[in-house]
């Protein structure tokens, strides 16, 4: 049985002596129209005039309706997801009108991969959808062409290892395993491209050109702004999406699969260079406040209040990301293997405090939003200090927090601000950093 979470699908009969699918159903949510909008807006209204109204034409539905109905069908067949199919697209390709036109958005119908978000306006008329691509009909091949002349599948297997060492080292043909937090930033879901960082850079751009348009885009007379109200968080969603990609590439691990014959491995630890770039991805996307999400004129039409927690929750989910015991785990064993080659915690965490603590000590004001992340990051400290996991309790990973706790309060000890509040935030910081370290 395979199940999507949002579209469904039903159980397979198959007969378990062959692995010959008897019986196989699609199920359809009773929203999987609204899904397809949402992803729709969020994914491709900065570049397609179709996608910007709450309600798309019926054209437009069926053709998002098909995308979901092919995929689905593809289960039917005894098809999984792919995860690393999309990765064998360069982000580049996927602004060329030839390239998508040619090949779609990604190999494969079967991976998660959505509307192209990576296209700008300026792209002209690029292709927005996945599609069935070659790895699917590699796939069917694989799964059914018929062997003449063999008596048992062991006779096959020289054949189909045959099929697959053809296509090895083509990316096109790759298969990447669906994970719940996503090790290989080249298996993920709901991403595009060959770069994450470069892929989400580019989603973002689109995302602050939805913003503006926002209310027109989802207003309706007589209506009110339950519309603006999810869509507007629909954006948000899509921010958080591109925030997730690019942290699986730190401390990530490339997964591509390989037999004996083929002589090599399988693992290999994402690169150093790439792992920096993620970082400063998200000190520049994230930890410096995203000021395009926070429109007054949407806000005061969806919520009386939310917006400070709202940055700040993801910014602390994105650190509790970073700090993931698992995530440690892999850096620290990248360094210890590869030395200087590894992207290490320590360099993680320069980075970090470099840039979330940047103003401390320049005179002038902190605004709410950074104050706000710079409490939140000292909390992210304390729980690596609390954290009993013995991959936490036997490695660096404690004397590091608490370095950093004592590095940050003598500098907020010194600093000096005109800013009254700014004043009191430094102080409060150097009160909370002697409280944490005293319960140590
Ligand atoms: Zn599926």
């Amino acid at each position: 049985m395979s199940t999507d979470i949002q579209n469904a699908m039903g159980p397979h009969v198959h007969d378990p002596r062959t692995g010959e699918i008897l019986e196989s159903d699609i199920i359809w949510y009773h929203n999987v129209m609204n899904l397809l909008r949402n992803w729709y807006f969020v994914q491709t209204a900065a570049i397609n005039p179709e996608a910007r109204s709450p309600k798309f034409k019926d054209e437009i539905m069926g053709r998002l309706i098909q995308f979901v109905a092919a995929h689905e069908v593809g289960h039917t067949l005894g098809l999984p997801h792919n995860m690393g199919s999309s990765v064998a697209y360069p982000v580049d390709s996927l602004r060329s009108v030839n390239f998508t036109a040619r090949m779609g958005t990604a190999p494969s119908i079967m991976d998660y991969a959505r509307f192209n978000y990576v296209a700008q306006p300026q792209d002209g008329k690029v292709g927005l959808m996945p599609n069935i691509g070659p790895y699917d009909d590699w796939s069917i091949l694989f799964g059914y062409k018929l062997i003449d002349g063999v008596k048992d599948p062991q006779e096959e297997r020289t054949t189909i290892n045959s099929w697959i060492k053809e296509k090895a080292n083509d990316p096109i043909y790759r298969f990447g395993r669906q994970r719940g937090m996503p090790t290989d930033p080249t298996a993920q879901t709901e991403d595009l491209g060959d770069n994450s960082m470069r892929a989400s850079e580019l989603g973002i751009e689109n995302l602050k050109k939805i913003v503006p348009n926002l209310i027109q885009w989802t207003g309706e007379d007589t209506k009110d702004y339950a519309e603006l109200n999810e869509l507007y968080n629909n954006v948000v969603g899509q921010y958080r999406r591109y925030l997730g990609h690019v942290s699986a590439n730190v401390g990530g691990v490339y997964e591509y699969y390989k037999t004996y014959d083929q002589g090599e491995p399988i693992y290999r630890h994402v690169e150093k260079a790439k792992q920096k770039d993620a970082i400063n991805f998200l000190n520049k996307q994230l930890f410096d406040t995203p000021n395009w999400m926070i429109d007054a004129r949407i806000l005061h039409r969806i919520e009386e209040t939310g917006m400070a927690e709202r940055i700040r929750s993801i910014q602390d989910q994105t650190l509790a990301q970073l700090f993931f015991t698992e995530r440690m785990k892999r850096m620290v064993e990248n360094h210890a293997l590869n030395g200087a080659n590894a992207y290490s915690l320590t360099e993680m965490m320069d980075d970090l405090v470099s840039n979330i603590y940047r103003e401390v000590g320049k005179g002038g004001e902190t605004s709410l939003y950074r104050r706000n992340l710079q409490r939140t990051f000292i909390e992210v400290l304390q729980r690596l200090l609390d954290n009993p996991d013995n991959a936490v309790e036997h490695t660096d990973v404690k004397a590091l927090a608490r370095g950093t706790l004592k590095d940050l309060r003598t500098r907020f000890r010194a600093a000096k601000s005109t800013d009254k509040l700014t004043r009191y935030h430094y102080d409060d910081m150097a009160s909370r950093i002697d409280k944490i370290l005293d319960d140590k």
